[in-house]
Parts: structure tokens; sequence; C-alpha cells
């Protein structure tokens, strides 16, 4: 399942790809009906929060509008709506940055591409395919599993 983030929806567009989801966004640049014909072309779930926007868009694409300010709400929210869980694992998250998948390295490819600190202590490297960022399971990591299981719980 792949989703589509109008510019209002940056940080859960992030999210998403964080999560394990493919999210496209269009930027403030690309009108309404670009946005729409975007979505039905590609077969993708828009995700606004414009009531405006996702009433013209229901009739030609899988539209959720979506009502929370925060995006951990709103990822919230989009999974409920689409009955997902968030995935765990990075290698089968896609680049926050970019949006392309990520494949594991090895530790020998991931030298001198990160801080020697984090090449010193961590065993696990992901390469994004698209942009050719390095990832690791570091403290942001840590960081980011806090944050998926407040989004994961029902409440
Ligand atoms: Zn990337």
């Amino acid at each position: 399942m792949r989703f589509l983030a109008d510019a209002m929806l940056h940080r859960l567009c992030k999210w998403l790809r964080l999560l394990g989801y493919s999210c496209e966004y269009a930027s403030s640049e690309k009108k309404d009906d670009e946005i729409i014909r975007w979505a039905s072309r590609e077969k993708i779930v828009l995700l606004t929060r414009d009531e405006e926007l996702a009433q013209r868009a229901r009739d030609y694409c899988k539209t959720l509008l979506l009502h929370s300010n925060d995006f951990q709400e709103q990822a919230k929210e989009v999974f409920r709506a689409m009955h997902l869980k968030p995935r765990k694992t990075p290698s089968r998250t896609t680049c926050p940055e970019c949006n392309s998948p990520l494949s594991k390295v090895t530790k020998a490819e991931a030298k001198g591409r990160v801080w020697p600190y984090v090449f010193k202590h961590r065993r696990d490297f992901w390469e994004c395919r698209g942009c050719g960022r390095i990832y690791w399971k570091g403290s942001h990591w840590t960081g980011i599993k806090k944050t998926l299981g407040r989004m994961a719980s029902t409440n």
C-alpha cells in the first residue's frame, strides 16, 4: 500500500517512510488537480487534512481525510483506517529522505561513511538505494522505536 501526502503533512510523510510505508510527498507548488491526477494514475492513497481537496479527490482515488494536527495522531488515524501495523525493521523501511528502499550492507561498505564511533559500536548497516545515505540501529533508532510504540498503541 502506497500513500501520497499533501504539503501540510510533511512530518507524517517522513514517519510513514520510517514505519515502512512508501509515501510520496506533494509539495505546496502542486495544484489540487495535479495531486488528484497523480494519486489516481498511480493508484495511491491520498492523505490530506484539506476537506475541500478530500471531497474533490474522492471520485478519483482512495482518499483519507485526517483530522489531527499532530503527526503521531495522524499516523494512528492512517493505521486505524487502513488496518495497518507499523513495521519496525529498518531493512523493510524506506528512506525518510527520498522514499527509496534500504538494503543491508556489510560493515566494510559502511566504513568511512558513518561517524567512527558509530562504526566501531554497530554491526548492522543499511544503505538507501536512492540517495546512498547509511542508516544503522543507533540511538536515534531507539527514539524512533519509542515513538513507534506510542503510535502503535490503539488508544
Ligand atoms: Zn534515500
